[in-house]
């Protein structure tokens, strides 16, 4: 990722600073600048001195300003609002404001604004994840549904234990994950984990463990828990993968588990970090140990639990029906 492009505010039309923070969604893509968006510097403030009196755009306006919901600077989408005067707001902000227009204190009504939505459609505009590489342009209305799947949208932290609101890419999210959850970091696609807990009847105060592996040139997590599945109590062992759906199905998985002449094996393909860690837990997608084979597991006399728990990652040649679907026993 090109760290400079996150800031990429062009300011080559001479607006001032004070614009560019009022504006700064809008200004996200150089293309705007050029084809969408006035050429010509404008004050801002002329808009604002502009409340209580009569609605004049000056003609340097840019669309996108006109789409931007002066309530709550969103960007609009129909049905598009205006009062008699003409003052523009969103439907989220209009259930809000009481049918006062919060530009110039009128009864709003209940007029629809059919020619700013009309502009809006014939705009094409960049997915706002343009800064974190997306190339993509979009019609205005088509626009959010994209973003909403955009692959260079954010991934969530992907530590469970704690409800963490820290979102990034994945090189940023490991070193948050180190540096900030001091999560283990192994180098490597086979491991060989103990897990220890004196205390295996307090399965209701869900411990988890996590563990980060590189290998491949790929991140993944080991997520290792105590959880209650209906009535039983049980462990669960899975691993996600620290990038999209579509990778995650590049790589397989092992787990085994077992002592005594037993042994329990899952074979899997990690999970995307996209999918919420409680997601993949709840469709069981994983190495589930019911407690009592864990005690047995664990040899000795059943008060502490001692796993040790062994795996491996690779990578499988590219598959064909790559569509396959996700088990959720659960749906
Ligand atoms: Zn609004
Ligand atoms: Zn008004
Ligand atoms: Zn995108
Ligand atoms: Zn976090």
């Amino acid at each position: 990722m090109d760290l400079d492009s996150i800031e990429c505010v062009s300011t080559s039309d001479g607006m001032d600073e004070d614009e560019i923070q009022q504006h700064h969604t809008l200004y996200t893509h150089p293309r705007q600048n050029s084809d969408f968006s006035s050429a010509k510097p404008r004050n801002v403030s002329n808009i604002n001195n502009n409340i209580a009196g009569p609605t004049v755009i000056a003609p340097t306006t840019s669309v996108h300003e006109l789409l931007e919901c002066p309530v709550c600077t969103n960007s609009m989408y129909p049905p598009i609002h205006q009062c008699h005067n003409g003052h523009t707001l969103c439907s989220t902000c209009k259930t809000r404001v009481h049918n006062r227009c919060p530009t110039c204190r009128q009864e709003l009504g209940d007029i629809r604004c059919l020619a700013l939505e009309k502009v809006a459609e014939s705009l094409e505009l960049p997915c706002k994840y343009h800064s974190l590489g997306c190339p993509e342009i979009f019609p205005y209305y088509s626009k959010l549904k994209h973003e909403a799947v955009c692959n260079f949208r954010p991934y969530n932290c992907p530590y469970a234990g704690s409800d963490c609101s820290v979102v990034g890419d994945i090189p940023f999210l490991v070193a948050h994950l180190r540096d900030d959850h001091k999560v283990d970091m192994h180098t490597g696609c086979t491991f060989n984990h103990r897990y220890v807990k004196s205390n295996p009847r307090e399965v209701e105060n869900a411990t988890w463990m996590l563990t980060v592996f590189h290998c491949f040139g790929q991140y993944f997590c080991l997520h290792f828990e105590a959880f209650q599945l209906g009535m039983a109590p049980v462990y669960m062992a899975f691993l996600r993968f620290m990038g999209d759906e579509n990778e995650a199905r590049n790589y397989s998985y092992s787990l085994e588990v077992g002592a005594n002449g037993r042994k329990l094996i899952w074979e899997g393909t990690p999970r995307s970090v996209r999918d919420s860690h409680r997601k993949v837990r709840d469709s069981h997608d994983g190495l589930i140990i019911q407690r009592n084979m864990a005690l047995f597991f664990s040899g000795g006399d059943r008060k502490e639990l001692k796993l040790r728990v062994t795996g491996r990652i690779w990578k499988e040649q590219q598959n064909p029906d790559a569509g396959v679907c996700i088990p959720n026993l659960c749906s």
